[in-house]
């Protein structure tokens, strides 16, 4: 049995964001370019609504690293998101190990930044729905 059954957190069950937290993403991950952008994800019930910048974050060329370390003992955040300057929205092998390693859910925001270009990844790198909600 394991020790902890995540599936159980409410954390696990978030599949929404707010659109204006969605807005703040694009711009910072433009604002950015051509570095990456990278940031936890806060929630509140189920619903993103905040990003929170985590001491130590470094943006790169290539990726994003997060210091977890660094990470408050925080029960609203539910998982990280990183920009891709390169233009596709599919985690690399990095990104899938940093999926593992904390969260619940992930975004990849892509070039051109726009309201469309991003995607969603469960813990396991797996696509997760996520809607866009005022
Ligand atoms: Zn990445």
């Amino acid at each position: 049995m394991p020790l902890f059954d995540f599936s159980k957190d409410p954390r696990a069950r978030v599949r929404s964001i707010k659109k204006r937290t969605l807005r703040m993403i694009m711009a910072a991950s433009k604002s950015q370019y051509p570095e990456e952008f990278g940031a936890m994800l806060r929630a509140e019930g189920e619903v993103i609504n905040e990003l929170m910048l985590l001491p130590g974050t470094i943006s790169g060329q290539t990726h994003a690293i997060f210091h977890f370390h660094n990470l408050p003992i925080d029960f609203t955040v539910v998982g990280t998101v990183h920009s891709h300057p390169s233009g596709d929205c599919y985690p690399s092998d990095a990104d899938l190990s940093l999926f593992r390693k904390y969260g619940w859910v992930h975004i990849i925001s892509a070039m051109p930044f726009d309201m469309e270009s991003w995607a969603a990844f469960d813990g396991a790198g797996q696509p997760v729905e996520l809607r866009v909600v005022d």
